[in-house]
């Protein structure tokens, strides 16, 4: 059995499609980096769930994975505290998914907002596969594998952290009436930043194509910002602006905070011009950004880097993982073959 720690455990993982976003790193990535002295952080690359959008394209997986861990070790992530695997790597994933999945309705997943806002995004309408709709099952699994108690996420995460909570509850209820549960009931961790605006307002995201990438430079940036839908009403620069509808405003607020209260009060008197606003915002981003890039650059030049911390962390949850579906093989009935005595 795992010797666990008197920290608190945090579960939470990302898609790999590639290089991360901003909204990726102020909604999620962020807390990662600054609770990993606090907490036992087990980072996932659900690269199972990327399927649901990918499955045409697997050579892109691992370069994908490659791109999004990197970025995670740019970012702070330290692979001597925190573990970091891939879930496909455990297949132990797949055998609670396919447990859970039986506690759950099709009417409830059908009813998961972020299943709805998704398949609107996507356009899927009647199309959408067996996995999009048993996604929060699966990530339910990957939560409760490693029993982790907090799951820092971006705001779009949380009805899926519910229905881990909901799983939790009705796992309990039918196996471990009279026994010790075996699973915390997971709670989702959000930042200031939960749903970071993209350069058109809408929810920052790769497939909207509305990103600044954490590794863009200083022109992507730049020219990225020039492009950045602001406040209509504002057409010339003297007119008065509207901050709390634009999102170069929301990127001041979160990465040029000793700035922020000036440029609001100008922006709305009219006394700053879009253009300048977007120089300003574009010097704090990069400013924000270059220490990470180095770290970036850094790792990309050390051979075999990732692919180790990933065969370390691989080795460590899969010890984690096997533990706990000893415990729930035996709770549901699936011991191992005993003589049956009539
Ligand atoms: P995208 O939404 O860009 O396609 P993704 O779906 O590939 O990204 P996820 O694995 O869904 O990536 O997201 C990783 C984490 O980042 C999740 O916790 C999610 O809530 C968070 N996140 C993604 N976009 C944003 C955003 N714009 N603002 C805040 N958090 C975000
Ligand atoms: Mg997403």
């Amino acid at each position: 059995m795992e010797n666990r720690t008197s920290k608190p455990r945090i579960l939470s993982g990302m898609r790999p499609t590639g290089k991360l976003h901003l909204g990726h790193y102020t909604g999620a990535l962020e807390n990662w980096v600054r609770l990993q002295n606090d907490y036992e952080n087990f980072h996932l690359v659900a690269d199972w769930h990327v399927l649901t959008t990918d499955y045409e394209h697997p050579q892109r997986i691992w370069p994908n994975t490659y791109e999004m861990v990197l970025d995670w070790l740019a970012a702070g992530i330290d692979p001597n505290q925190s573990l970091i695997f891939r879930q496909s790597q455990i297949l132990e994933h797949a055998e609670l998914h396919l447990m859970l999945s039986m506690l759950v309705s099709f009417g409830r997943l059908q009813r998961n907002p972020t299943f709805k806002e998704q398949i609107r995004d996507l356009g899927l309408e009647d199309e959408y596969s067996y996995g999009h709709i048993g996604y929060p099952v699966l990530q339910a699994a990957d939560i409760l594998l490693y029993k982790g108690n907090y799951v820092p996420v971006g705001e779009d995460q949380v009805p899926h952290i519910e229905l881990s909570r909901e799983l939790v509850r009705r796992f309990h209820f039918i196996y471990c009436q009279d026994r010790a549960p075996i699973f915390p009931e997971p709670l989702p961790m959000l930042t200031a930043f939960a749903r970071l605006p993209g350069l058109d307002r809408r929810r920052m995201s790769k497939s909207l194509g509305n990103t600044i990438l954490l590794s863009d430079s200083e022109q992507e940036i730049r020219q990225k910002l020039r492009s950045a839908i602001t406040d209509e009403q504002k057409v010339r620069k003297n007119d008065p602006g509207h901050p709390e509808i634009c999102p170069v405003f929301s990127y001041q607020q979160k990465f040029n905070p000793n700035q922020v209260k000036k440029i609001e009060m100008d922006c709305r008197s009219g006394a700053l011009g879009c253009v300048d606003c977007k120089k300003w915002a574009g010097d704090a981003i990069l400013s924000f950004l270059s220490p990470m890039q180095e770290k970036r650059k850094e790792i990309q030049n050390q051979p075999n880097f990732v692919e180790d911390v990933l065969s370390t962390g691989e080795q460590k949850a899969r010890t984690i993982a096997r533990d706990t579906m000893s415990e729930v093989r035996e709770v549901m009935g699936f011991q191992k073959i005993i003589t049956y005595e009539i």
